[in-house]
């Protein structure tokens, strides 16, 4: 896929550093009828979308009720898994319905108070978000709060924010990515980093993605929760870079991999690429956690590092900044990714590092 390079302008916080409180959820102008209870679309059910739109769907306690679930996806396979899973759970049997929508169309003419997005790429993004604008039916009076939790570049939210906040002063688009895998969606214990245009935005939303997650952090403005989700794993992927090299250099020198690995847990390499996540799996099984262990099956994928990578880095062109070590952990797993890895766990960089030998 090519990737189109956009000069990036700076991000404010704003609205995070004013004196402004956080309104009451009460306060909250987005629904159709005067009850807090919502129709909320889900668009996108892949691995991460299908378990957090089934959280949705159950019942699980915050200020917010919801009424109606409609679901879509561009594969319906997807959807059809989607209404065959909730209908194992005996979810229609519980205060909230759910219905299939066969067209983004179809989505945008249900009505509903919020869509939550889970998509693959910015031009996913663009494209949906357009369809829905250009299909929705909802009066000045009604509002309509995108909620895009696809790891997208900055450029793409801000502009996805623009045009939908443009369409009415009820409409908003929030950028809430995540963090915490498809173990965390299934859990919904997923950490949303949130960037939207207000404090009233946010109260309104959180609510929501409570159902999804245990941490729903704002960020600031628009874009800045895409901002933060990138600068994250560009952190991470050289973190766990350096625990490979470090677990390779260490069982080399004849070291036993779980003493490393016991010894940086209670010193200054301690991360989560080393506690959490060990690459060796050795060291995995001993600490108990990490997709090493299941022969890197299950954990967060090479190449959607790749694809995190290359997103930030576009932001550090247009920026002007420097960032030689994410240069070099892209190149890494550009060639993990074409070595035909890209679904395995990132710590496999571990697995290429021996074969470099
Ligand atoms: P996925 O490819 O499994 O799912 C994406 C879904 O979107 C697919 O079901 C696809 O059919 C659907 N889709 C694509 N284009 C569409 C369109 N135009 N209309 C409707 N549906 C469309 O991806 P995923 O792993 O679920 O990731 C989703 C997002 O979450 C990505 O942006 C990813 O970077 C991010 N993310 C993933 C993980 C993870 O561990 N998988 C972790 C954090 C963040």
């Amino acid at each position: 896929m090519s990737r189109v390079l956009r000069p990036s302008r700076r991000l404010g916080t704003h609205w995070l550093t004013s004196t402004h409180s956080y309104p009451n959820y009460s306060s909250c102008k987005h629904m159709s009828t005067a009850s807090s209870s919502a129709h909320v679309a889900f668009v996108g059910l892949g691995n991460m979308g299908l378990p957090m739109a089934l959280n949705l769907a159950r019942n699980r306690p915050t200020e917010l009720d919801i009424r109606h679930i409609t679901v879509h996806d561009l594969h319906p396979p997807n959807i059809e898994k989607f209404m065959r899973l909730a209908g194992e759970e005996g979810l229609n049997e519980s205060s909230t319905t759910y219905s299939a929508a066969q067209t983004l169309a179809d989505v945008a003419e249900s009505n509903p108070d919020f869509i939550v997005t889970s998509l693959p790429t910015c031009e996913a993004s663009e494209s949906v978000v357009q369809t829905i604008m250009k299909h929705s039916s909802r009066n000045q009076d009604q509002s309509l709060k995108i909620i895009d939790t696809s790891t997208i570049s900055v450029f793409t939210s801000r502009k996805l924010h623009d045009l939908v906040s443009s369409s009415s002063s009820q409409n908003d688009y929030i950028d809430a990515p995540v963090s915490g895998g498809v173990k965390g969606a299934s859990d919904g214990t997923l950490t949303f980093m949130v960037g939207c245009s207000s404090p009233e935005t946010f109260s309104c939303i959180q609510p929501l993605l409570s159902k999804m997650g245990h941490s729903i952090i704002p960020c600031g403005v628009p874009g800045s929760g895409t901002a933060v989700k990138l600068c994250n794993n560009a952190a991470l992927a050289a973190q766990m870079v350096g625990i490979c090299e470090a677990m390779n250099l260490g069982e080399a020198l004849g070291v036993d991999p779980k003493v490393l690995a016991g010894v940086m847990n209670v010193s200054t390499a301690k991360c989560w690429s080393s506690q959490v996540n060990n690459p060796h799996p050795v060291a995995a099984r001993d600490i108990g956690s990490g997709a090493s262990a299941k022969n890197y099956e299950g954990g967060f994928g090479c190449a959607l590092m790749l694809k995190d990578l290359n997103l930030a880095m576009d932001e550090a062109v247009g920026q002007g900044l420097d960032m030689p070590v994410s240069g070099l952990t892209r190149i890494l797993y550009g060639k993990v990714d074409a070595g035909g890895y890209g679904a395995k766990d990132f710590g496999i960089m571990l697995q290429y590092l021996k074969e470099k030998k």
